[in-house]
């Protein structure tokens, strides 16, 4: 049987992340810095032969001296057609458009990553 892939209902916390539940009683939760670093463009990705861009360096970690960073934030939530939104985040980044199969697929929920070990 295949994952349902149509949200049945969408919350959007732009300082807090996306809740989405699925239309086969699914429920998944997603932190801004998840979302983020699941960006499905090309550039976040590594599509077209460009490697991946390295997620958090792990400098920042342990770093006193690290700059201050202001908490990363969704700007903007913008249905593209009926299967996918745009995420504006407050990093500039925009081109990121999470269609709601990536959402599913991406689930941090247990069952979820145990379906599909990848990231
Ligand atoms: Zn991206
Ligand atoms: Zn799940």
């Amino acid at each position: 049987m295949p994952l349902a892939t149509d949200p049945e209902h969408i919350a959007i916390s732009k300082s807090k992340g996306i809740k989405i539940d699925w239309k086969d009683g699914h429920r998944s939760e997603y932190q801004l810095q998840y979302l983020r670093d699941h960006c499905p463009c090309a550039s976040c990705t590594g599509a077209h032969g460009t490697p991946p861009a390295p997620k958090s360096a792990p400098q920042e970690a342990g770093n006193p001296f690290m700059m201050f960073k202001p908490a990363l934030k969704m700007l903007a939530v913008e249905p593209v057609g009926n299967y996918a939104v745009r995420i504006n985040w407050s990093d500039g980044h925009n081109s990121g458009i999470y269609s709601y199969e990536h959402f599913r697929r991406i689930c941090p929920c247990p069952a979820c990553r145990a379906l599909f070990p990848v990231g």
